[in-house]
């Protein structure tokens, strides 16, 4: 079981994000990557298509600073009813980004099951 990066729920498996995550850019120069799981990429990608600027210190998910960023809503479980509750997050354009790779590889790859 991993961690989701964004919400927090584990699952058995999640969706690999490529990000650059600057304090680590000297080891990983090429990227490094997130784990989500499909309802957070879904609302990433939700919340690409419908882009709402919010004011916040860095991404929720690369931790980059000083950029533009963009409201996520995730919803994180709680042990009460309704047990979910809706969490902001913010993530910056190049996350979404990697967020719609991440989308568009797994389609080539059922696309690939079919045949
Ligand atoms: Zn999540
Ligand atoms: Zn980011």
């Amino acid at each position: 079981m991993a961690d989701c990066d964004l919400c927090g729920v584990a699952r058995p498996t999640l969706c690999p994000v490529k990000v650059n995550d600057r304090s680590v850019f000297s080891a990983y120069p090429t990227g490094t990557w997130r784990g989500i799981n499909e309802e957070c990429l879904e609302r990433c990608h939700e919340a690409n298509l419908n882009r709402v600027p919010v004011n916040g210190k860095k991404c929720d998910l690369c931790g980059m600073k000083n950029v533009q960023l963009f409201q996520v809503k995730v919803q994180v479980p709680t042990f009460e009813e309704p047990y979910h509750r809706e969490v902001d997050k913010a993530i910056c354009e190049r996350c979404f980004e990697a967020c719609e790779e991440t989308i568009r590889r797994r389609e080539a790859e059922k696309e690939e099951g079919h045949h």
